[in-house]
């Protein structure tokens, strides 16, 4: 049978683009690595159960009940860790470059308003967001979803968990994990997560949220 393993995404900009505030060894090793090292690992998981290639890592992530138990676990984590930061990768982008369509560094339209109503202000959603970073014990990540409602929340993950295998939609995450942060930012979390938010890319985000 012809299977299309999963595979690791080009980063949409260079290694050292998303400096002073993510630097360039984190990118790389975190691309490199802990990235590619999911990839591979979820390779080696399908491999046991090849038909499954012929789904996403999304629809994968959707309907973990049905993954044969043996390879559950292995595919919760990679494919997790595969899609994570596949996201991740795309709602970034280098400090300075249009951010989005009205103000430089937040997001206009439909999803600013819908974060207005949810959260009061832009700042009250960053510093929640900030909040639920800080409080995830260990490692995860921490998004904005849209709930099964349709409303937005601010929710964290442990390890690589997705939140579309509870039901909700991912728009925006930030990963908490220490290989997103310490060889620069040490055991500061928050600093990492203040800094974070320079280089997210609204646009992106924006048309995840009108998906
Ligand atoms: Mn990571």
């Amino acid at each position: 049978m012809e299977t299309k393993k999963y595979e690791l995404p080009n980063l949409p900009y260079g290694y050292k683009d998303l400096e002073p505030y993510i630097s360039e060894e984190i990118m790389t090793l975190h691309h490199q690595k802990h990235h590619a090292g999911y990839v591979s690992n979820l390779n080696v998981a399908i491999d046991k159960y090849p038909t499954l290639f012929k789904k996403s890592a999304e629809e994968l992530l959707k309907n973990l009940d049905e993954i044969p138990e043996e390879i559950r676990m292995a595919v919760r984590n990679n494919a997790g860790g595969h899609v994570n930061h596949s996201i991740f990768w795309n709602i970034m982008l280098p400090f300075g470059t249009a951010q989005s369509k009205s103000k430089v560094g937040e997001p206009s339209g439909k999803l600013a308003e819908e974060i207005k109503k949810q959260f009061k202000s832009f700042t009250e959603f960053q510093q929640k967001f900030n909040d639920e970073g800080l409080r995830r014990f260990g490692s995860g990540w921490v998004w904005l979803v849209k709930d099964k409602d349709g409303t937005l929340q601010i929710i964290s993950t442990a390890n690589q968990d997705n939140p579309i295998s509870d039901g909700r939609i991912p728009i925006m995450g930030n990963d908490l994990w220490e290989h997103a942060y310490y060889l620069q930012y040490k055991n500061v979390r928050a600093d990492y997560l203040k800094a974070w938010w320079n280089v997210v890319n609204w646009q992106e985000v924006e048309k995840r949220f009108i998906e």
